[in-house]
């Protein structure tokens, strides 16, 4: 960023898996069940000045079984569910496409599919990210890989309680600048 002085650390969460289980192809809120410890974790990352920024593949799209609406209503609904806990999600990122289902109505996205790194980046260009403090989370080996092609670090989380692993990454990174 030009303006480096005003680059935050950002903490990219991967959804499904992470913050609510991954019960596969979740699209509305009444199959959302939150992680252990999701609301405490995303409140720790906004005291602690980590842009809370959710990168997620949705190959429901590109399959047909649900919509870009049905995702971004999804998203609104998950950061209401955070605002009343006073939580906050600063934005979100999803890749509607796969390489075996779409019909080239996302084919512009691909890039965006994890393990590319593309929603990273993008997000990077649109927030004051500083990539060389941010990290990123996630269930799976391509949410690690999209995190070193982006050259943030990855760290893997395999279940339990969220906060307590956010936690420990926070401990193990040194404090993020105030703000
Ligand atoms: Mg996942």
């Amino acid at each position: 960023m030009s303006d480096a002085g005003a680059a935050r650390p950002a903490a990219f969460l991967d959804r499904d898996g992470v913050l609510n289980l991954d019960v596969g192809f979740v699209s509305r809120p009444d199959q959302v069940r939150w992680v252990n410890g999701a609301f405490d974790a995303v409140r720790l990352l906004n005291a602690t000045g980590y842009l809370v920024l959710v990168v997620t593949n949705q190959a429901g799209i590109a399959r047909g079984l649900y919509g870009c609406g049905d995702v971004e209503r999804l998203h609104a609904w998950m950061n209401r569910e955070m605002a009343r806990r006073g939580a906050r999600i600063d934005d979100f990122r999803y890749s509607p496409y796969h390489p075996d289902f779409d019909d080239g109505r996302y084919r512009d996205r691909a890039h965006w599919r994890k393990p590319a790194p593309g929603m990273l980046l993008h997000l990077a260009e649109c927030w004051p990210v500083d990539l060389s403090r941010s990290f990123m989370v996630g269930d799976r080996a391509s949410d690690m890989e999209a995190a070193a092609a982006a050259g943030v670090r990855g760290y893997p989380f395999a279940g339990g309680n969220l906060h307590d692993r956010i936690r420990d990454i926070l401990a193990g990174s040194g404090p993020a600048r105030a703000i």
